[in-house]
């Protein structure tokens, strides 16, 4: 597992209402570009459209220019089947059956948003479909557990122990993270894990919890372009993330639309 010590920060309540407002807008890149999602759209033109949106509320995603082995080229990352995360916009035409996650960042008034859905592209396999609703499902279980009081371990095995018993595996490699005025802060929020293990959680920790998942196995490797993270056997992936508020009164969504559902495929 890639390993880091980075600061944790409590947010207080005006600093919640500026990541809140950072998260409805990034809701909107997500909705804008799920409503778009269809054959025949090129990822770059996904990436357009989300770029059109931060545009309209003057704001800009952290991914842009991101440092790596070369500086993220793209607002969002747009990563397809087998690509897990980072999969940068470009080209390619999206075609029946795939599934499409879409992560951006928004940064509003200096604080920082994360989310991302996975979207299908028409008809899906009986496996792709019960891939994204297990992913989606295992973020809100993860999420229940952000009480105060609770453990890192709490959440990261409640999601481990729910996808293992679909049948699917979670990634070693990346995790989600705290979230603030940096869009990576403490603590590390692995995807697996033991229940009673880690730091504890308290009120104004704001914490990005991202499952990613895997059908096959959980291991990964990384592309030549030196971002797109795709499955080692090439299996379907999957990828849900909200950055989350731990509340005296429980877990609080930040990146919920500004009417309080979640974004994604409206049925
Ligand atoms: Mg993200
Ligand atoms: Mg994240």
């Amino acid at each position: 597992m890639m390993s880091w010590e980075r600061q944790i920060t409590i947010k207080s309540k005006k600093e919640l209402e500026l990541m809140r407002s950072a998260g409805k807008i990034n809701a909107e890149v997500l909705q804008t570009v799920a409503d778009l999602t269809q054959p025949g759209v090129t990822t770059g033109e996904l990436n357009a459209a989300a770029d059109a949106v931060l545009k309209k509320y003057g704001v800009y995603s952290p991914f842009l220019n991101y440092p790596g082995a070369t500086p993220y080229p793209a607002s969002t990352t747009i990563s397809i089947n087998e690509e897990l995360v980072h999969g940068i916009p470009g080209k390619r035409v999206l075609k029946e059956g795939d599934i499409v996650s879409v992560d951006c960042g928004t940064v509003y008034e200096g604080f920082v948003a994360d989310s991302a859905i996975t979207v299908a592209v028409g008809q899906l396999t009986e496996v792709a479909q019960k891939l994204l609703s297990v992913t989606e499902q295992s973020l809100y279980i993860g999420i229940e557990q952000m009480v105060p009081g609770n453990r890192v371990g709490d959440v990261s095995s409640a999601i481990q122990e729910f996808v293992e018993d679909q049948g699917f595996f979670v990634t070693r490699e990346y995790t989600g993270h705290g979230v603030g005025r940096d869009m990576h802060e403490g603590p590390q929020v692995p995807n697996y894990g033991l229940p009673g293990r880690g730091i504890i959680l308290r009120p104004g920790m704001t914490i990005a919890l991202e499952p990613m998942v895997l059908v096959g196995t959980p291991a990964t490797r990384v592309l030549n372009d030196q971002w797109t993270v795709i499955s080692a056997d090439r299996s379907l992936t999957a990828h849900y993330e909200h950055t989350v508020a731990i509340t005296e009164n429980g877990p609080m969504i930040l990146t919920l639309l500004e009417d309080g559902t979640k974004p994604g495929r409206k049925i």
